[in-house]
This record gives C-alpha cells, sequence and structure tokens, in this order.
C-alpha cells in the first residue's frame, strides 16, 4: 500500500510489548508461553505464579532461559534492582530465615545463621563489572564482560539461604538467570527464599522465574541440570562428590569444593590473639564454613602456652580416653574397593553444639562452651577428615617446616584456605608456597579472609576446584572483545 510502512514484529515481540503495556496499567499480566506450560490455575481460576519453583530441572532451565531474555530486555537497571532487591530482602528477614534454615538442618548456631543473612549485602553487584578498554594507533577496543545465559547452581546443606543468596547476587548481576538444585536437607528454606525473591522481582520488573529451582531435589534432578541444554554453566558448591559428578557432566563447571584448612602457630606469633583468632574461626557456625580452622600445629617451644591461652579464650580440652570416645561417634571405618579402610563421617555429628560433641566424649561442659580441642596425632581422623564439627585437634611439632609438611597433607591438596599465626615472614612465605592455598590469612581469624574483618568482599562459593577463588560477578560472565579499526581515537 502506498505510503506505509511495513514492521515484521516476532509473536513474543509483540507479547512483551502488550505485558509492558498492560503492567504499567496496573494489570496483572498471564506468564509467557514458556512459564505457562507448567502453571497450573488456582481456586479462583486465574493462573497459580510459579515464582521460580519446579518439579524438575527441564521446566525450571525452560523458564530460566526465557526470564533471561525478558532480564536482557530491562538493562544494567535491571539488574542492579535484583542485586537491590535480594541484599534488602536478606537483611530484612534475616532473624525469621535464620530460624526456619537452622530448625530445617538442625546443623550450626541460630546466631550465625542469622549473621550470614545479615552480611549478605557485602557480596559484590554489577559494580564489579568494569569493562577493559584499549586505545592505540589502530583505533579502540573494548572488552566487555557479558552473561553466559542460564547458569545451574548447586548449594551445600551447611549454608542453604546464604549461598543461594549470594550465588544470585553474583550471577544475575553478571546478567544471567538461575536454576538451583539445592541439597535436599536444605531444600525447604531455599525454596522459600526463592519464592520470596521471585515475588519482589516479579513485583519490580514484571519477571516470575529469575531464579528457579527443583523443589524437590534428587541426584537425579542434578543430572537433568547437567543435562538441559538451557544450561550454559554450572556452579556448585558441595563437596568432592558433586563437584567430581559436575566436572564429568561435560558443561562448564565453577566448582566450590571441599576443603580441610590447617592453622600454623610458630614461636613468634602472638599467641593470645591466635588463640582468640581460632576460636572466632573455628567456632563460628559450630565449624561449617569451608573455611574454618580445622586443625592446629603449633610449635613445641610454644604448645604449652597456647593450650592455656586457648582454654582462656574459652576451648575447652578433652583428654586422651574423651578424644578416643568421640572418634568412635564421630567416624566409621568403610573398606573402598582396593580393601583399603577409610574413616567416614558420621553426620548426625556435624555442626553439632560444643557441648553435644562433649557429652559424646563423656565430659560435661558449660552450655556456652563454643570450641573443644585435644592434643593428636597427625594422623588422626579428626585432622584428616572435613570433620565439620567445633572440635579442632591440635598437633605439637618440633619445627616450622615438619609444621608446614603435616599441613599440607592434612589439606590434601584442595587448595582452599590455610591459616598462620606468625611475625616471621619467611614462614608466611614458606607456608603460603607449599600450600598454594586459594585463601591465605595471617594472623587473623579464617573469617577474615571473606571480608570479614580483613579487607575483601565476600561469597559463600570460593572456586577452589577449578580456580577461579572467591566468587564474584564476573566469574559468571563470558570476555567479548569489540573493537573499531583505525577509528574513533581522538587524539
Ligand atoms: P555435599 O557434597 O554433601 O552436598 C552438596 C550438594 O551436592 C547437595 O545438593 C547434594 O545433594 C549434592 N550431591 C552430593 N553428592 C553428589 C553426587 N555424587 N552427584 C550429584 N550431586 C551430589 O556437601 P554439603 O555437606 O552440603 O556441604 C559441605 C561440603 O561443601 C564440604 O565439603 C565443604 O567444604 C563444601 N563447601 C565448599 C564451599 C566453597 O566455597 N568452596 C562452600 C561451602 C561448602
Amino acid at each position: 500500500m502506498a505510503g506505509s510502512t511495513q514492521i515484521n514484529l516476532d509473536a513474543s515481540t509483540v507479547r512483551n510489548v502488550v505485558e509492558e503495556v498492560l503492567r504499567s496499567l496496573g494489570h496483572d499480566v498471564a506468564p509467557s508461553p514458556a512459564q505457562a506450560a507448567p502453571t497450573s490455575c488456582g481456586n479462583n481460576g486465574r493462573p497459580r505464579r510459579r515464582f521460580g519453583i519446579f518439579d524438575e530441572a527441564g521446566s525450571a532451565a525452560r523458564a530460566a532461559l526465557d526470564a533471561y531474555h525478558q532480564l536482557k530486555e530491562k538493562g544494567v537497571a535491571g539488574r542492579v534492582k535484583v542485586v537491590e532487591i535480594v541484599k534488602g530482602i536478606c537483611e530484612e528477614k534475616a532473624v525469621e530465615w535464620g530460624k526456619l534454615e537452622f530448625e530445617e538442618t538442625k546443623i550450626g548456631r541460630l546466631d550465625h545463621k542469622i549473621e550470614k543473612l545479615q552480611i549478605v549485602k557485602l557480596v559484590p553487584g554489577v559494580e564489579w563489572l568494569k569493562p577493559y578498554g584499549l586505545s592505540g594507533d589502530h583505533g579502540i577496543t573494548l572488552e566487555e564482560f557479558t552473561p553466559f545465559g542460564v547458569v545451574g547452581a548447586i548449594t551445600p546443606v551447611t549454608h542453604s539461604i546464604p549461598t543461594v543468596s549470594g550465588n544470585v547476587i553474583n550471577i544475575v548481576a553478571a546478567g544471567n538467570a538461575v536454576v538451583f538444585n539445592p541439597h535436599p536437607g536444605g531444600a525447604r528454606c531455599a525454596t522459600e527464599a526463592i519464592r520470596t525473591f521471585n515475588q519482589a522481582i516479579h513485583r519490580e520488573l514484571g519477571i516470575e522465574n529469575l531464579i528457579c529451582t527443583v523443589e524437590h531435589p534428587t541426584l537425579e534432578s542434578f543430572d537433568a541440570l547437567c543435562q538441559a541444554p538451557e544450561i550454559d554453566l554450572l556452579c556448585v558448591t558441595g563437596g568432592p562428590g558433586v563437584v567430581q559428578a559436575a566436572m564429568r557432566s561435560g558443561k562448564r563447571a565453577i566448582c566450590a569444593g571441599p576443603g580441610n584448612p590447617p592453622v600454623l602457630i610458630d614461636e613468634t606469633a602472638d599467641i593470645e590473639k591466635a588463640a582468640r583468632c581460632i576460636v572466632e574461626g573455628g567456632a563460628y557456625d559450630n565449624n561449617l564454613l569451608c573455611i574454618g580452622e580445622k586443625e592446629i600445629f603449633v610449635l613445641d617451644s610454644v604448645a604449652d602456652r597456647f593450650v592455656r591461652a586457648f582454654k582462656e579464650a574459652g576451648a575447652a580440652q578433652l583428654n586422651r580416653s574423651q578424644l578416643d570416645r568421640l572418634t568412635a561417634e564421630a567416624f566409621t571405618d568403610s573398606k573402598d574397593a582396593g580393601g583399603c579402610s577409610h574413616p567416614v563421617l558420621n553426620r548426625d555429628l556435624i555442626g553439632k553444639d560444643a557441648c553435644v560433641l562433649g557429652r559424646t566424649a563423656g565430659i560435661t561442659v558449660s552450655a556456652d562452651t563454643q570450641l573443644l580441642f585435644a592434643d593428636s596425632d597427625p594422623d588422626h581422623p579428626f585432622v584428616m577428615e572435613e570433620q565439620m564439627m567445633p572440635m579442632i585437634p591440635v598437633i605439637r611439632v618440633p619445627s616450622v617446616e615438619r609444621g608446614i609438611e603435616l599441613a599440607k597433607k592434612a589439606e590434601h591438596g584442595y587448595k582452599h584456605s590455610s591459616i598462620i599465626h606468625s611475625l616471621n615472614v619467611d614462614h608466611m612465605t614458606a607456608m603460603a608456597r607449599a600450600l598454594d592455598s586459594t585463601l591465605f590469612v595471617k594472623n587473623g581469624p579464617s573469617t577474615a579472609g571473606l571480608g570479614l574483618g580483613g579487607e575483601g568482599y565476600l561469597s559463600y562459593s570460593i572456586a577452589t576446584t577449578t580456580g577461579e577463588g572467591i566468587t564474584n560477578p564476573k566469574t559468571f560472565t563470558r570476555t567479548r572483545r569489540c573493537v573499531m579499526v583505525d577509528n574513533l581515537r581522538i587524539y
């Protein structure tokens, strides 16, 4: 027709425009087709919104992909809004959700469950993604950090809502959507947090399923998530089993794996401060932190002084027979395929209070005791296994060299975290080189490594196994280069 302009719009663009107009007029808008498939009707006949909660990984991944495209339309401002929402809700609901997680998982300490949510605000957001620019005789080049698409994330039972929240901030700040397969032991509270985040995101941005989860996660749903074609990247936070499974999946995986952080104390250390720091880090959430102090190597010459200072700082000592009793309950022997026996951790004692462990060991300690310790051999299960209990073995060593050698053995090459208390720079350097750990804290509690009393930022996923380090928004981006040849240069 003369004088008319033909505009070709596909159905989804038309739908987005219409939805946007309806929303701006204050109408409730039905989900898009990708979301609509699993949506059922509520009592009033209107579609019941899923707000990210799905029965299986496949439909969750499809809805997340749709949400990823919607997020793109909202620009960087949309991501900033999501980060603001997640940080705000974590602070507001810290007490309620801390209790929820504690009641469900039954591990750790309520005060620290609450605090771990209050500090979610320390996780970095969109401001982390600064493009890198180059300018020269041949023009200008810009490297930008762009999203992958949809990230599949696995979270541990040790910090269910905090890991979900920290992952969401990092992943969405980078422009991605996410599907979680949380640890079954912490899935109910994770689901509650995800629903709440999505409801607020939907109110503000009109996106319903930016953060998806499998409501009843299993190893099968983990496999399905790994196989889903919509998933571009995995972020795995957990122990050796899940890390190995993710790395076998064929997808690129960012793996925040296990640790067993050793502490070394030499003769130059401020012994009293070292004792206080170890109680602060090692007793945190009943030693559930992967960065938490798990075994102490102390020089013979200062060992007695350290034991006195440790008791003054609030730690209670077990004698040999009490340690034996606790060990018999905390570990059972299992034989591997080659017939070698290995200690297997009794999960019923993980993250329990020091007084519960004390009772198991046959000693009554006061209810406010935060940490137990016992003199131990270097190859004791409490030294060699990542036990996640507020019971730290103390091993006396004749030299710093021997201490570093034993610390390296106990850390198993995880390259996770290690701590030294020393004023001798040569000792610090030798330990740093030998253990090559992702976090190496000097003269502070392990928690200082995550910006809590030390410089730095917070994350609940420390990508040790695959080497990305303390995860941040940039971890979840693809680097793309934009080049203008011989032009746009202004000098
Ligand atoms: P876990 O490995 O038992 O469970 C983690 C998740 O993996 C759960 O969702 C679980 O169901 C799943 N899973 C376990 N084995 C699997 C397998 N073979 N295949 C597929 N899925 C599997 O860990 P957890 O007890 O929840 O958490 C404690 C562990 O996580 C410790 O080893 C700790 O060091 C580690 N962790 C590491 C970091 C880090 O940032 N590096 C942070 C927190 C915890």
